[in-house]
């Protein structure tokens, strides 16, 4: 299985900050949708996301979403956030979104940081096309498909806990991670 491990951690895309993002060696930003800009199956930004879009993309990181959902909302939500390029039904974890979004933005694609809240598709989509992974945390349980996303938000849990396990038996130091978890 590829790597799900993400390179970074927060809490909120709102914590990323612009020296973050600088530090993290992105040139540009990939954004996920549901759980990461807009609560679970909604078009509803919370407080702060759409203002950050926007002072990310003034400070001079091309921004674009890059989403398993359908087409007609994420044209919506692009439009919503100020007309943001997009890419829908990009079948994360596979890579051809990210090299796609690399020539749209014209950047390489390991200069991409991809914010996203889910292990196994934003995180392991990034990490396999060699994007700078950043997971942050889901805003709130999914209200679809309630059952089905708690196990896998466990199996999410599982999975980290296990690879930060593995991690510390390996002596290895967690300076890359700039988690701001609270
Ligand atoms: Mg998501």
């Amino acid at each position: 299985m590829h790597d799900a491990y993400p390179k970074y951690e927060y809490a909120r895309i709102t914590d990323i900050t612009l020296q973050d993002l600088r530090m993290m060696g992105a040139k540009a930003v990939a954004v996920d949708l549901d759980n990461t800009t807009v609560l679970d199956s909604t078009m509803h930004a919370p407080g702060g996301v759409k203002e950050w879009l926007r002072d990310v993309r003034a400070a001079g990181f091309p921004v674009i979403i890059i989403s398993n959902t359908y087409t007609i909302r994420a044209w919506w939500l692009s439009k919503k956030f100020g007309k943001l390029p997009w890419i829908s039904m990009a079948d994360k974890p596979h890579t051809s979104a990210f090299f796609k979004a690399a020539k749209m933005l014209n950047v390489d694609v390991s200069e991409i940081a991809m914010i996203g809240d889910r292990l196994f598709t934003d995180v392991m989509g990034a990490n396999k096309a060699g994007a700078i992974s950043v997971k942050v945390e889901p805003f709130e349980p999914e209200k679809l498909f309630a059952e089905k996303f708690r196990k896998e938000r466990k199996k999410e849990r599982e999975y980290l806990e296990k690879r930060r396990k593995e991690r510390n038996a390996e002596n290895h130091s967690f300076i890359r991670n700039a988690s701001r978890k609270k």
